[in-house]
């Protein structure tokens, strides 16, 4: 008998015949002899349509309001899965995130878990329920309720996996797996039997939400092996986990697209030390999650800055960069929102020279104009104009010789 962590993403629990579909998988798991904790996300696009909730009533939305809010979501969608198990005969007991000992710190809206106590789960399984934890939430060591982050639900399944030593962790969404580039992007992308955890990691870092960053680096950080697949088909999906690609295996393992940020440019900026300390750590103090950062040479004494940040930081960041660029005498502040990020990642490109060179080269043939471009040891991310994001996803994946030959075939659900 082992413990399986089954998580369950907004499509996957977005009406009743899904919440229906889900309680049967959890059955059929649970039959075979295994204790289940599931672990759900809001139905649909139940949180985006709070947080438009909250956006036309208010300006001000305090942090601990939006997130007493927010997690509302998850918790119709825990108790709802309950009910349908209980018609199927299962014990369920659904649990918010503060009733299993998710421990947080106090940073509404982005809060990272400290520890998962996880008793009153331990307990429940122990009683022989099926434990149904809502998603992205938990409780601060202030005693308040906060959120994870878009995408939290991820985190709290990998979470709860590594406290509770589950045999495994199952990540159901509405793609048969991680490919080898967003499918709906890229029809010709493959979906990729087995990721290692750097490479997940990356891909999670360069804006692919299949997967949310910090379950990636709790994975690997709790070496939880998670497999990634589909609520809509069932079939197996991909394996992330340890293991280091085998020789053979491609160069690139995927091409990663992100138009969720925005570039701020502060523009005439005094070339002169302690500029860009002011700046940065005043949107750190934030905790507004700078990406990439160009600064041009200076010229006659002065320079530009650049950076991108997650869209939805821009009102945060806005009035933090405009008073700092009072502060420090730069000329100007502009802001582009309609930028994208293309990023390949593979964990062979440590070995290999001349992908980035390659890189260009394509987006060159493409007439694409880059912006910014970073690396890190397995990725190379550029900054385009958004416009021009998917023609550069498609012809780097068939660049690179990741086509699979055919369209993406499993259903794609339509997106919330
Ligand atoms: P869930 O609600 O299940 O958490 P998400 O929307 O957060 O689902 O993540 C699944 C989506 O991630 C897919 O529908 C797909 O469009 C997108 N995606 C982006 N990159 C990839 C990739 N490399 N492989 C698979 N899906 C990807
Ligand atoms: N419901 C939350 C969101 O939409 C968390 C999640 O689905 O993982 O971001
Ligand atoms: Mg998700």
């Amino acid at each position: 008998m082992a413990l399986i962590v089954q998580k369950y993403g907004g499509t996957s629990v977005a009406d009743p015949d899904r919440i229906r579909a889900v309680a049967e998988n959890v059955a059929f798991t649970k039959r075979r002899g295994h204790d289940v904790v599931v672990v759900v996300s809001a139905m649909g696009k139940a949180t985006d349509t709070l947080i438009a909730l909250a956006n036309s009533v208010s300006k001000t939305q305090p942090g601990r309001e939006l997130d007493m809010l927010l997690t509302t979501g998850e918790r119709v969608s825990m108790a709802l899965v309950c009910m349908a198990l209980a018609d199927l005969g299962l014990e369920a007991m659904s649990f918010t995130g503060s009733q299993v000992g998710i421990i947080t710190d106090t940073n509404h809206g982005k809060a990272k878990i400290l520890e998962v106590k996880g008793d009153r789960v331990r307990e429940a399984l122990a009683a022989g329920n099926v434990c149904v934890v809502a998603g992205f939430q938990g409780v601060s060591t202030d005693k308040e309720i906060t959120t994870l982050g878009r995408g939290g639900s991820d985190t709290t399944a990998v979470a709860l996996a590594a406290a509770l030593s589950a045999d495994a962790c199952e990540i159901y969404t509405d793609v048969t797996g991680v490919f080898t580039a967003d499918p709906r992007i890229v029809p010709q992308a493959r979906r990729l039997a087995k990721v290692n955890f750097d490479e997940m990691l990356e891909m999670a870092g360069a804006g692919s939400k299949v997967l949310n960053l910090r379950s990636a680096e709790f994975a690997r950080n709790h070496n939880v092996p998670l497999h990634v697949r589909s609520s809509f088909t069932w079939e197996p999906g991909t394996w992330v986990s340890a293991e280091e690609p085998s020789m053979e295996e491609p160069i690139i393992s995927s091409v990663v697209t992100d138009a969720g940020e925005a570039k701020v440019s502060v523009l005439g900026v005094p070339d002169r030390p302690g500029i860009s300390a002011a700046l940065f750590e005043a949107l750190a103090a934030t905790n507004v999650n700078v990406d990439m950062i160009v600064q041009n040479t200076s010229n006659a004494g002065t320079t530009d800055i650049s950076f991108t940040m997650p869209k939805a930081d821009m009102g945060t960041a806005q009035k933090i960069v405009e008073q700092v660029a009072k502060d420090i005498g730069a000329t100007g502040v502009s802001h582009d929102d309609s930028i994208a990020k293309v990023s390949l990642v593979g964990a062979g490109m440590k070995t290999s020279p001349g992908i980035a060179a390659k890189m260009f080269r394509v987006l060159a043939d493409e007439e694409i104009n880059i912006e910014m471009i970073s690396t890190s040891t397995i990725r190379i991310s550029v900054v385009i104009a958004a416009v021009d994001m998917e023609r550069a996803a498609r012809s780097l994946h068939t660049a690179f010789g990741l086509d699979s030959g055919q369209a993406y075939s499993a259903p794609l659900p339509e997106r919330h």
